[in-house]
């Protein structure tokens, strides 16, 4: 934590960020001294602008942010305050202040997360191949990752790059299909990888 203290004149604003999502949490003011308590006690405290008093958020709710780093910008007038909350942030009871859900997100494979799980709802079994492949049930969904597996490897031994990346799309498909049939998203798999990271 290089946070120089003293470049914080008056109040500056501090953006909160989930230190895994990666998710805006909320933002809030500090100054100097908020800075240090949140630094002495490993709990974001801001200086309330309409309480006029520095603000632990959590204080009543409970919903403590626990810190894990704080940085400076460029040019020392705005902070990045990466933090683990205890429970929702937003007074509402939304997890975040624009009342988005604090779930990780992997981008685009987490809206065709949500498309393979919408067809999994809405079963348009003529018209979806993914609706289709769910009425067919996991034995049949894990036997296509199979044979799809078995493709990347044929292609792997070929020199044709293009027949690879499009065996090893068609795995991947396949594969968030059959995690969504067993019931579990990408984001079980990558909570088990980062688990043995040391
Ligand atoms: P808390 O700090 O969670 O114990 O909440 C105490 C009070 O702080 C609430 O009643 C709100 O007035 C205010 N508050 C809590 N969370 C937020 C937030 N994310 N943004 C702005 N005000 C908040
Ligand atoms: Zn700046
Ligand atoms: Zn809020
Ligand atoms: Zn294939």
């Amino acid at each position: 934590m290089n946070i120089d203290i003293k470049s914080a004149h008056g109040l500056i604003p501090a953006i909160i960020q989930d230190s895994e999502t990666k998710n805006v949490l909320m933002l809030g003011y500090m100054n100097e001294e908020s800075i240090q308590k949140t630094i002495e006690t490993g709990k974001v405290t801001f200086f309330s602008r309409s309480k006029q008093r520095l603000w632990t958020k959590g204080e009543e709710s409970g919903n403590f942010l626990n810190l894990v780093d704080i940085k400076n910008d460029c040019d020392g007038d705005t902070l990045l305050i990466q933090a683990q909350p205890v429970g929702p942030t937003c007074h509402t009871g939304a997890d975040t202040c624009w009342q988005t859900p604090n779930n990780a997100n992997y981008g685009f494979i987490s809206e065709l997360e949500e498309t393979i799980e919408s067809r999994k709802e809405n079963a348009d079994l003529e018209h979806s191949y993914v609706a289709s492949l769910f009425a067919k049930g996991i034995n049949k969904i894990a036997q296509k990752v199979g044979e799809e597996a078995v493709e990347v490897v044929i292609e792997a031994k070929d020199a044709n790059d293009n027949l690879f990346l499009d065996e090893s799309a068609d795995l991947l498909f396949h594969y968030l299909i059959l995690l969504q049939a067993k019931g579990y998203k990408i984001d079980d798999v990558i909570k088990v990888l980062k688990s043995r990271q040391k």
